[in-house]
């Protein structure tokens, strides 16, 4: 019997990270800093954990391998669980990065490839991102820079507000700045290219590896040209509103703002997140609250949320 399964994640305490996951997401995990949650993951390098009903205790990862089922016929069962979805707390800014696509992805590493979109669900006044590069440029040029540490003049920086999305294709070098609170929805996938780290130290004293050689095969080198965010439509229904905010060949995102009730059905073709990013509310009997996670597998049916909330739907 398939159910609607409550996911625990698993931490990350990358050295940028903060405290917020903790305290306003309600995050019981024991690490300081909390940089990333992984809200719903099959990946091996940190899966999420079911904690209610008949599959209770078991990793992601397993109760696939035992249900391939749960995924929808849209999945090739054979891949696993596709998607990743993470909360990320950056108090410090991240690394300048990028990361390879499924080509390059599969014969050099051997994974999926890796493009994200990025919901930012709280922004410091004024916290930017790093999206592409202001000009273009070549493996010579960057290698100078990376080596005088003045990469930062080649990015083309954004200033980010709460409710601003983006979608970062495989490719595209970007950072999260310092002070952005974002829920991100990704391939599976946890491959990353760093291309520069502010010549900082982590606790060991060491600074993190770099990948420069790896980065330049997978960049594009083009710059940016128009990053403006589409204006997004909301449908209003009685007692909610939803709107999508990305739909590419990875992922569907619907963020719903359920004032009352809000019912959706989960068809045969893909299972279903819900990640509550306010509020609180139920489905079916359980109750859940901001900071919470739920998978619901394929076919699962007519399902309904009472409460007042906002939640991203997530779907293949
Ligand atoms: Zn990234």
């Amino acid at each position: 019997m398939c159910y609607p399964m409550f996911l625990s994640p698993a931490g990350k305490d990358y050295l940028w990270g903060g405290v917020r996951l903790k305290y306003e997401f309600g995050k019981q995990i024991n690490l300081e800093p909390l940089a990333e949650s992984w809200e719903c993951s099959a990946h091996p390098d940190g899966p999420s954990i079911v904690v209610n009903g008949e599959h209770k205790g078991k990793t992601l990862i397993k109760v696939i391998a035992e249900h391939p089922e749960y995924l929808g016929s849209k999945t090739n069962p054979k891949d696993g669980f596709p998607i990743l979805i993470k909360f990320i707390d950056a108090a410090k800014d991240l690394s300048v990065q990028v990361h390879p696509d499924d080509d390059y992805a599969r014969i050099y590493e051997h994974d999926r490839g890796k493009t994200e979109m990025w919901y930012v669900l709280d922004a410091e006044p004024g916290a930017e991102l790093v999206y592409g590069f202001e000009h273009p440029v070549n493996e010579e040029i960057l290698r100078i820079a990376v080596n005088n540490g003045d990469l930062a003049k080649h990015l083309h920086r954004v200033k980010v507000h709460k409710g601003d999305t983006f979608y970062i294709r495989a490719g595209t070098v970007h950072a999260i700045g310092a002070g952005l609170l974002i829920a991100e929805i990704q391939e599976s996938s946890n491959l990353t290219y760093r291309v520069y780290d502010y010549d900082r130290v982590g606790p060991n004293g060491k600074k993190r590896e770099l990948h420069f050689d790896k980065a330049v095969k997978v960049l594009n080198m083009e710059p940016v040209r128009d990053i403006r965010q589409r204006s997004r439509i909301v449908h209003h229904f009685p007692g909610c509103s939803r709107e999508v905010i990305c739909r590419c060949q990875y992922f569907e995102v619907e963020k719903v703002n359920c004032l009352e009730c809000y019912e959706f059905t989960v068809r045969p073709e893909s299972y279903q997140v819900v990640l509550c990013i306010e509020g609180n509310g139920s489905l079916g009997d359980m109750e859940f609250k901001k900071g919470q996670c739920i998978l619901l597998p394929a076919g699962l049916g007519r399902q309904k949320i009472v409460g007042r909330n906002v939640i991203l739907k997530v779907r293949s």
